[in-house]
């Protein structure tokens, strides 16, 4: 055994699995496959691999099912894979605590950032130094969570009370896709309609004041069809 992070791939297209296999050996992880889910369910309690990386199209179970039964124990990152160009699915795994999503077809290197990046979420969600101090930042912005105060710089932004709440808790989970219908019904109660014209019209209102260009975004990015992420500096 070594100390080289274990990284589960479930995936039955044996081609597509062994590619990615070898590519992750080869960046030194320990890259071990599943072909379908009972035998990923295994793995994962087995093994506890410091990522899945999950195709959502098995021949058993569907991967949706994965996801929903690791996250009963598990904060394991997993990036789901999938051929699908459904936003419908992509959704779907974000709303089931999927970390991030990638498209097939992928290159390596795509593939490898995306890895990395679970890795450093998971070591910083174990540190818990934000929720700490109570204060998020990256780049220029900074937000106290104790004041409920917001700045660019040294220039504070004023920000409407629905303006903030977004803002904050996008800032709390800094680098992780938030759905629309996550962020609605933290927001305003699990009977909030998912009206997401309500959250666009507040995010164009809240890029206006933190971004420099509104149109380019670099604190709060849109994942098309799915939700907002706040930057983590990355
Ligand atoms: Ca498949």
């Amino acid at each position: 055994m070594s100390n080289r992070p274990t990284i589960l791939i479930v995936e039955d297209e044996i081609s597509i699995s062994n590619f990615i296999c070898s590519m992750l050996s080869a960046n030194n992880y320990n890259a071990i496959a599943a072909k379908d889910g009972k035998s990923a369910l295994e793995m994962i309690a087995s093994y506890c691999p410091e990522v899945i990386i999950l195709d959502l199209c098995l021949p058993d179970i569907n991967g949706t099912e994965i996801i929903k039964s690791v996250r009963k124990w598990s904060q394991i990152p997993i990036i789901v894979v999938s051929a699908r160009h459904h936003e419908k699915d992509k959704v779907e795994a974000f709303d089931l605590g999927a970390d991030d999503y990638i498209t097939k077809p992928f290159g390596s290197a795509e593939l490898l950032a995306r890895i990395r990046t679970a890795i450093r979420h998971a070591n910083n969600a174990a540190s818990t130094t934000l929720s700490q101090d109570g204060v998020f930042s990256v780049h220029n912005l900074t937000v106290d969570f104790d004041k409920r105060r917001v700045w660019v710089g040294n220039k504070e932004v004023h920000l409407t009370q629905n303006e903030y709440k977004i803002v904050a808790l996008l800032s709390k989970h800094a680098g992780r896709v938030l759905t629309y219908s996550f962020i609605i019904k933290t927001l305003w109660g699990p009977h909030a309609k998912c009206e997401n014209q309500i959250l666009r019209v507040n995010m164009a209102n809240i890029r206006r004041k933190i971004e420099e260009n509104p149109a380019e975004p670099v604190y709060i990015i849109t994942e098309v069809g799915v939700g907002y992420r706040m930057s983590d500096g990355e």
